[in-house]
């Protein structure tokens, strides 16, 4: 047993899911833009992210794609009612 298992997946997947909670923006590694929210962003191997446009240059690799959801993704405010409770006269 090395008792490794495989720390390089573990890593990514750790990652990838603090970069979902944390609400970081993630940027295409090609042309560093900010990837927008509804973009399409395209994963490859080495842990390279790139829009669709850059993808192009990659066009003979493929990869597995997810959509760019909002940086405010699990900290949406909620409009509370603070208005004080009227009064009976
Ligand atoms: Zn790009």
């Amino acid at each position: 047993m090395s008792g490794g298992g495989t720390p390089d997946l573990e890593l990514a997947l750790l990652r990838r899911s603090l970069g979902e909670i944390s609400g970081k923006v993630e940027h295409c590694h090609s042309c560093e833009r900010a990837l927008l929210i509804g973009e399409r962003v395209y994963e490859y191997e080495n842990g390279e992210l790139r829009c669709a446009l850059c993808r192009v240059e990659r066009a003979g690799q493929s990869a597995p794609w997810h959509t760019v959801h909002t940086a405010a993704h699990g900290h949406s405010l909620r409009l509370l009612d603070r208005r004080p409770a009227r009064r009976a006269a």
